[in-house]
C-alpha cells in the first residue's frame, strides 16, 4: 500500500513537471521563463449574490463578469471566517483560523505557517500586496501578515489625518493606483500581487458616479465602484500583455449580513450571508475559459491552487485542497466535492458572548452556539427554520463529522473556560447592531451620534462592557478625563480580564492628573498582558509624578528591554537615574543618545542636568543653549 502511494506521488509529480512547467521541492530557485504570474484581488465584506455573473439584476460588474468568463466560476465558495484578517490569512496561508490561531485583530501570524507570498518568493516571485483597510496594516493591527512581501502597503504611521480616508481606509482607485506604480518599476516576472479592496464594507459611501446611480442601494454601489478597480487592474494586465497567461484569483474574505438573522454586517455569526462568497479562477492561457463549478469549495483551497498551478511544493500542512482535480473532473454534472466547510468565529469572545462553530456540507449546515441550529440548505437555503433536535439522526450525524474535525484541531487559545455559560450571540446581536454603528460614528467624529447609540445599548444590555469602553473612549477623544475614567473603571468591573481595559482607564486618570489610580490601573493592565509596551512607558511616568524613581527606573528598564532603541524609553530612564542622582549612568546613555539624535532638545535638556550634576558647569551651559536653539525652532 506505502509503495502505491509513493509511486502515485511519483507520478503526480511528473505530471506536475510536464503540465505546469516548473515542479520545485522548497528549495529556492531562479525564476522560469513559464511560471507564470498570480494576481490575488479580495474584494472584500463581498456577497456572492450581490455580483451579477452570480445572477444579481441590481448591480454591474462587467470585469467580475468578463474574468469569468475568460475563466472558472464556483457558484458555491465558502469562507471558514466572517472576520477581515482571520479570513485573509487563511486565503494566504490555507490553514484554518483554529490553526493559525489569528481569530482577532492585532494577534501575530506565528512565523512557522508559511504564507502565500513567503512560498511564491523562494521561487524567484517578485511579491507585494496593495491594501485597503488599516485592519490589514502588518505594523499594528495584523502583525506577520507582510512576511514574504517585497513590498507591503502599509498606512502611513502616526497620521495626522482625522479623515477617515487615507487614516482607515484607502479607495479602491487608490489601491489599484499604487499596485500599477509598483507594477511598472517592476516589470521583470513572475509576480505574485495581492490587492485588496476594501469598499463594499461598511460604511457604505461609493464615489459619484456610484453614489447617485445606486443612491438607494449603496452596498451595491461600493461593489460597482471595486469593479471598476478590477477593470482597471485587468486593463493594465492586458496593456503589459501578462493577462494572457496569468492567473488571476478574486474572491471575497466574507459577505455582509444586510439584515438577515438580525445581523447588520458581519463577524458574530455563521449563516451564509456572510459566509458566501464569489470566487472566480482565470487559469494560464485560456484552457478553462467559461467554466461553472457548483460543487461545495473553500477559502483553504485557494493556496493549494496556486501552489498546483505554479508547481510550487506545498507545505506539509495544509487545511484545503488543490481545486485542480475538481476543475478537471468537472464534466457539467454537479460533482459531489466532499470538501466540507468548517466555519469559525471567536469575534462574539470581544463582547463576552459564546464563540461558533459551523460545519456546512452541500445540503445541512450545524451551527454549535448555546442553542445549537440545524438547516436543511436544499429546502432552506435561507437559513430560516431551526431544524435541531439533539435525537435527530441528522443532528447526531453532523455533530459526528463536527466532533472529527475539532479533534484534528487544537481548540483556540482564547476560548471560554469549560464550564462557562456565556450568551448566546442570537440573544445579542441587536447590542452589537448598536456598537458596531457608535463605532462607526466614533471613527467619523460624530461622537454625539455615538453617545446615543451606547446610550440605547446599555438600556439593552446594562452590563456591556463594551458600551463602557467605547464610551470612555469617546470622552478620552473628547478631552473629559474624569468622565472617561468613570465609564472605564465600569468596563474594568465588569470584564476584570481584559488588559486593554485597564490600560485605558489608566491613561484616563494619568491624564486627569490621578496618579495612584493610574498607577494601579497601568500595574494591572501589566498583570494580564506584560508586553505591552505603552503601558509600561506610561506607568514608568506616572511612578516619576510620584517621586517614586526607583519604580519608574525598573518600569523603562523592562521596556527596553522589549526595544532597546526606544527613545520614550530611554529618555525616561535618564530622568529616573537624575532623580535617583546616579549621574554616571545618566551621562553615558545621554551622551550616545544624543551623539545619534543630536537634534532631540529633550535628551540635550537632560544631559545639561546630568552636566550639572557632576559639577559640570560650562558644558552644562552650552548643551543649555544647543537645546534653547532647537526649541525656538
Ligand atoms: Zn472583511
Amino acid at each position: 500500500m506505502r509503495w502505491l502511494v509513493i509511486f502515485f506521488w511519483i507520478i503526480g509529480i511528473f505530471v506536475g513537471i510536464t503540465r505546469l512547467g516548473p515542479a520545485a521541492w522548497g528549495q529556492t530557485s531562479a525564476p522560469r521563463k513559464s511560471s507564470p504570474d498570480v494576481f490575488l484581488i479580495t474584494i472584500d465584506t463581498l456577497r456572492a449574490d450581490h455580483v451579477g455573473c452570480y445572477g444579481y439584476k441590481q448591480v454591474e460588474t462587467p470585469a467580475l463578469d468578463a474574468l469569468a468568463a475568460d475563466g472558472i466560476r464556483f457558484t458555491e465558495a465558502f469562507t471558514h471566517s466572517p472576520i477581515t484578517n482571520t479570513s485573509h490569512i487563511t486565503i494566504l496561508t490555507g490553514l484554518l483560523p483554529s490553526v493559525h490561531g489569528v481569530t482577532d485583530f492585532g494577534v501575530p501570524l506565528s512565523p512557522k505557517h508559511a504564507t502565500a507570498a513567503e512560498l511564491l518568493k523562494k521561487h524567484g516571485y517578485q511579491t507585494a500586496a496593495f491594501i485597503g483597510a488599516v485592519i490589514l496594516d502588518s505594523n499594528t493591527l495584523a502583525p506577520g501578515l507582510d512576511r514574504g512581501f517585497d513590498f507591503y502597503d502599509n498606512f502611513p504611521v502616526d497620521s495626522k489625518n482625522k479623515e477617515r480616508w487615507g487614516r482607515l481606509e484607502r479607495r479602491a482607485g487608490e489601491v489599484v493606483e499604487h499596485a500599477e506604480t509598483w507594477f511598472e518599476k517592476h516589470r521583470a516576472g513572475p509576480h505574485f500581487v495581492w490587492v485588496h479592496l476594501y469598499d463594499p464594507h461598511d460604511p457604505y459611501e461609493p464615489p459619484p458616479p456610484f453614489s447617485e446611480k445606486y443612491r438607494d442601494h449603496l452596498y451595491d454601489g461600493e461593489i460597482a465602484y471595486a469593479d471598476s478597480a478590477v477593470a482597471r487592474s485587468i486593463a493594465v494586465l492586458k496593456k503589459a500583455g501578462v493577462y494572457d497567461n496569468a492567473i488571476i484569483i478574486v474572491t471575497g474574505d466574507h459577505g455582509e449580513g444586510l439584515g438577515e438573522h438580525g445581523e447588520e454586517t458581519h463577524g458574530l455569526f455563521l449563516y451564509d450571508s456572510t459566509l458566501h462568497i464569489p470566487l472566480i479562477l482565470k487559469t494560464a492561457g485560456a484552457a478553462h475559459q467559461g467554466t461553472v463549478i457548483d460543487a461545495q469549495v473553500r477559502t483553504t483551497d485557494i493556496l493549494p491552487t496556486i501552489l498546483s498551478a505554479t508547481g510550487v511544493a506545498a507545505p506539509a500542512e495544509l487545511n484545503g485542497e488543490s481545486l485542480f482535480p475538481l476543475i478537471e473532473a468537472n464534466t457539467g454534472a454537479q460533482s459531489q466535492s466532499n470538501r466540507a466547510l468548517f466555519g469559525e468565529t471567536d469575534y462574539p469572545l470581544r463582547w463576552g458572548w459564546a464563540p461558533l462553530r459551523a460545519l456546512r456540507t452541500e445540503n445541512t449546515k450545524l451551527i454549535e452556539a448555546p442553542r445549537p441550529e440545524l438547516y436543511d440548505l436544499q429546502a432552506d437555503p435561507k437559513e430560516l427554520k431551526n431544524l435541531y433536535a439533539p435525537d435527530s439522526s441528522k443532528a447526531q450525524s453532523m455533530k459526528a463529522q463536527m466532533a472529527k474535525w475539532k479533534a484534528k484541531f487544537p481548540p483556540p487559545t482564547n476560548s471560554s473556560k469549560p464550564g462557562e455559560a456565556l450568551p448566546d450571540p442570537k440573544d445579542k446581536i441587536d447590542v452589537q447592531n448598536l456598537l458596531h454603528r457608535a463605532m462607526l460614528a466614533g471613527d467619523d467624529n460624530r461622537s454625539s451620534e455615538a453617545r446615543q447609540f451606547l446610550e440605547k445599548a446599555l438600556q439593552i444590555d446594562p452590563s456591556s462592557p463594551t458600551a463602557f469602553r467605547q464610551l470612555g473612549e469617546l470622552e478620552l477623544a473628547a478631552g473629559d478625563f474624569s468622565n472617561a475614567a468613570v465609564h472605564l473603571k465600569r468596563a474594568c468591573e465588569l470584564r476584570p480580564e481584559d488588559s486593554s481595559d485597564a490600560f485605558e482607564l489608566g491613561e484616563a486618570m494619568e491624564k486627569s492628573g490621578d496618579w495612584p489610580g493610574a498607577r494601579d490601573a497601568l500595574e494591572s493592565s501589566l498583570k494580564l498582558a506584560p508586553s505591552q509596551m505603552s503601558a509600561r512607558l506610561l506607568l514608568g511616568h506616572v511612578y516619576l509624578q510620584l517621586k517614586d524613581a526607583k519604580n519608574a527606573e525598573d518600569q523603562f528598564e523592562a521596556a527596553l528591554l522589549v526595544d532597546p532603541n526606544n527613545s520614550e524609553g530611554r529618555l525616561g530612564l535618564a530622568e529616573a537615574q537624575i532623580q535617583q542622582s546616579d549621574f554616571a549612568d545618566a551621562l553615558t546613555d545621554l551622551e550616545a543618545f544624543t551623539k545619534t539624535d543630536p537634534r532631540n532638545a529633550a535628551a540635550l535638556r537632560l544631559l545639561a542636568r546630568v552636566y550639572r550634576g557632576l559639577g559640570r558647569g560650562q558644558d552644562a551651559k552650552r548643551t543649555e543653549q544647543q537645546a534653547g536653539a532647537l526649541e525656538k525652532r
